[in-house]
């Protein structure tokens, strides 16, 4: 079965309604400690059996899923749509960047999980080999922004990699996990491969505490804490995508029209509700006032709500009070509100609000606001951009606008990505490893990087004759410390060896 529903052991349901309209969209069971337990040990037979296969038998089957998904593609973006209040279109390119990525880890994970041959060094009457191991079950727990691409960038690599899964989606957005359980357990001939479990916080921490292998999980920084704290009890291991503070810089000699395009993107798209959204914007001096006009003309253009609306509804109440605050501190310390504004918040809709007059001691260029605000700061240098760029806690992704100097700058930003002269193009290239540093986690999906997540390395020393001395036995000559010295000598000290090596080192370099 793919959802835990039929054995839930909880009579409670927990409803899921839709954003923009208050409507009932429907429910889900509240899974228990103990359907969590019996989910991962149906998940731990299903990863036995799905571990053991080829990956061609796999992929064929992974194939018919991700056929399976785009056959459902309206019904799942209608879904999104109404369950966490974004556009139609937005919903339709999720499902379709989804695809991207159950496409990408099935074509890739067996290249990049074939043995390799490495070398021996001194050892060398060995074979040395490295092979990855499915790690068993895998536990993703996500979050409501993207409630199906984001777990997807765990999802579709552990289950390439040879991984049963055990999902537990938002308690924002559980129908969308449910429904894709449904066409997981119809597609796989192993029903079990792909389980859902739902319910609110208690229900992740029961999956953080069950016997999984991995924890793939995606949310706030707090809970992640609280995520990595459980799974210390059994030493699981983890993979943490956090939050973030995104800067993006924009040098004096950016393409204004495309750098505020961008920005605009890259700030308001999900109506600012990314983990990699462009939390704060740093632009020099000379093009400030410009840029910042046309930002805002480009803002202006846009809707909120509504059936054609660029911004759909803010999918959780309590993310508005933080938006809220962060408007009312950085207004309570100088900036200027261009457009929105807390006036203009209406419901659940948060129309677009560009700030500018900002600095660091202003919680909107500090904190995660995960809202439709675009706070513009003036800068003199594109050194001092760098630097605030880099006064974070966070490092997941950012964006630098400009010309030459721009791959320069984009080094020294520090995150765990960025886009040069564009905005997420990171997140759109499923070969591009995706993760950040610091406050924002640790761990790499997408990319090889993110199918080795989720195997376990081991590695092999075959041994193929044997040489005068073994160095794995006790039975060694008496002179072995003098056979030693004079090697130290050859191989690494002033020896002919040594020195050879070394000028062949120098050559290379
Ligand atoms: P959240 O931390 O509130 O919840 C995330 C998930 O954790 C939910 O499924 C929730 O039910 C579960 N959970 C809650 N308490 C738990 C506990 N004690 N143990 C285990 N699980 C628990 O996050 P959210 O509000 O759903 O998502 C928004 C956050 O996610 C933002 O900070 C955003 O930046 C971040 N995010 C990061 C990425 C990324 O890839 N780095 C992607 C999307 C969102």
């Amino acid at each position: 079965m793919a959802t835990a529903t039929s054995t839930s052991t909880s009579s409670d349901r927990l409803q899921s309604f839709n954003p923009a309209s208050g409507e009932l969209v429907g429910s889900v069971p509240i899974h228990t400690a103990a359907d969590v337990d019996a989910a991962v040990a149906r998940a731990r037979v299903a990863a036995t059996a799905w571990g053991s296969r080829s990956f061609a038998a796999r992929n064929e089957e992974l194939i018919a899923f991700r056929r399976a998904i785009a056959a459902h593609a309206d019904e799942l973006a209608e879904l999104m749509h109404r369950e966490n209040g974004k556009p139609l279109g937005e919903a339709l390119t999720e499902v379709l960047q989804t695809l991207g990525h159950i496409q990408h880890a099935t074509a890739h994970a067996e290249k990049a999980l074939e043995p390799r041959r490495v070398s021996s060094g001194l050892l060398a009457n060995f074979k040395s080999t490295i092979s990855y191991h499915p790690l068993g079950v895998v536990a993703v727990i996500g979050p409501w922004n993207y409630p199906l691409f984001t777990p997807f960038g765990s999802i579709a690599y552990a289950l390439a990699a040879g991984n049963a899964v055990v999902w537990k989606p938002s308690e924002l957005t559980p129908l969308i996990a449910v429904r894709v359980a449904e066409i997981a357990a119809q597609t796989f001939a192993l029903p079990d491969l792909l389980q859902v479990v739902t319910g609110a916080g208690p229900t992740g921490a029961a999956l953080a505490k069950a016997a999984v292998d991995k924890i793939a999980f995606t949310g706030s920084a707090a809970t992640g804490k609280r995520v990595m704290m459980a799974a210390a009890e059994r030493l699981t291991p983890v993979l943490l995508e956090l939050g973030g503070k995104d800067p993006m810089i924009v040098a004096e000699d950016a393409d204004l029209e495309k750098a505020a395009e961008a920005c605009v993107f890259g700030a308001l798209t999900n109506a600012g509700q990314a983990c990699i959204s462009v939390e704060r914007v740093y632009v020099a001096d000379a093009i400030h006032d410009k840029f910042v006009d046309e930002v805002v003309k480009q803002v202006r253009d846009l809707k909120t709500g509504g059936d054609d609306g660029h911004l759909g509804a803010m999918t959780s109440a309590a993310q508005i009070d933080i938006v809220r605050d962060h408007l009312d501190d950085a207004v309570a310390k100088g900036a200027k509100v261009h457009t929105g504004g807390t006036a203009a918040i209406s419901g659940n809709f948060i129309p677009p609000t560009v700030l500018t007059n900002v600095d660091h001691r202003m919680k909107v260029m500090t904190d995660e606001t995960f809202g439709p605000v675009i706070p513009i700061q003036r800068v003199g240098s594109l050194d001092e951009a760098v630097k605030l760029a880099n006064d974070t806690p966070y490092g997941l992704g950012s964006t630098v606008f400009g010309g030459k100097a721009v791959r320069g700058i984009a080094d020294k930003v520090r995150a765990g990505m960025t886009s040069i002269n564009s905005v997420l193009a990171f997140a759109g290239i499923p070969s591009l490893p995706f993760g950040g540093i610091g406050e924002s986690g640790f761990g790499r999906i997408h990319g090889d990087e993110g199918i080795r997540e989720f195997v376990r390395v081991k590695s092999t020393a075959e041994q193929s004759f044997s040489l005068p001395i073994n160095m794995m036995s006790m039975r060694q000559p008496a002179d072995l410390p003098t056979r030693l010295r004079g090697m130290i000598k050859t191989l690494y000290g002033e020896g002919v060896v040594a020195k050879v090596g070394d000028a062949f080192r120098k050559l290379r370099s």
